[in-house]
């Protein structure tokens, strides 16, 4: 798919504390698994959806991945549930979910972070293992995003891999540095099957997973 951004300010960040009512943090490597599938699960359980069956299998290949501990990443609530939802539903369809993150960057103690506020999405040309939007859903798609009523920054994208884990595929880093390629730029992967919700960046060419931070306002 081809997104070409032409035109984007450089916002100065707001100096600003980081949310301070954090309901759920994921730290690569040092969270447990069972924690996040009990927070994923959670999520589910809170839209009435609840564990979906089944498995997809897919042939995207892993690539390789380090992890990061700075937590730089905070995720509205209302956010993860409206993406976690997406998935799902998708998800018992057969099918893969995408959407963009949109938010705000701030500033604190010198320390730069991201949080995402809300998701847009459209309708979407999606089969099991790809997906992508509709071709005439992106006039749409940019519609919606004129209507966020303030001056917003494009945090990333979310997509699922329902049944086959979180990672980031090769074709997703392609994705990744043609379309986010800016250092706070994140890409959530999503199996609502197997209750994973992982965050990824690049940087310098390289995949890095990512700590968040989930809140309530
Ligand atoms: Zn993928």
């Amino acid at each position: 798919m081809a997104i070409k951004i032409v035109e984007e300010e450089i916002k100065n960040p707001e100096e600003r504390e980081p949310p301070g009512n954090v309901i759920f943090t994921y730290i690569p490597e040092k969270s447990s698994d069972e924690s996040l599938q009990n927070f994923v699960l959670q999520q589910l359980q809170n839209s009435g959806i609840g564990r979906i069956d089944g498995h997809i299998t897919s042939n995207e290949e892993k690539v390789d991945a380090s992890h990061d501990e700075n937590l730089n990443l905070y995720i509205d609530r209302h956010a993860a549930d409206e993406i976690i939802e997406h998935c799902a539903i998708m998800a018992k369809k057969g099918l893969e979910a995408l959407g963009f993150l949109v938010g705000d960057l701030y500033i604190w103690k010198g320390e730069r972070y991201s949080v995402v506020h809300e998701i847009v999405t459209g309708e979407l040309e999606s089969t099991a293992v790809s997906v992508k939007f509709r071709r005439d859903e992106f006039e749409n798609l940019f519609d919606k995003l004129d209507e966020i009523e303030y001056d917003y920054v494009l945090i990333g994208w979310y997509h699922s891999h329902p049944g086959y884990t979180s990672f980031m595929s090769s074709i997703d880093m392609d994705t990744q540095s043609r379309m986010f390629n800016r250092e706070f730029h994140v890409a959530l992967v999503i199996d609502p099957i197997n209750l994973e919700f992982k965050a990824f960046r690049i940087s310098n060419g390289k995949c890095i997973e990512v700590p968040y931070a989930v809140f309530e306002e």
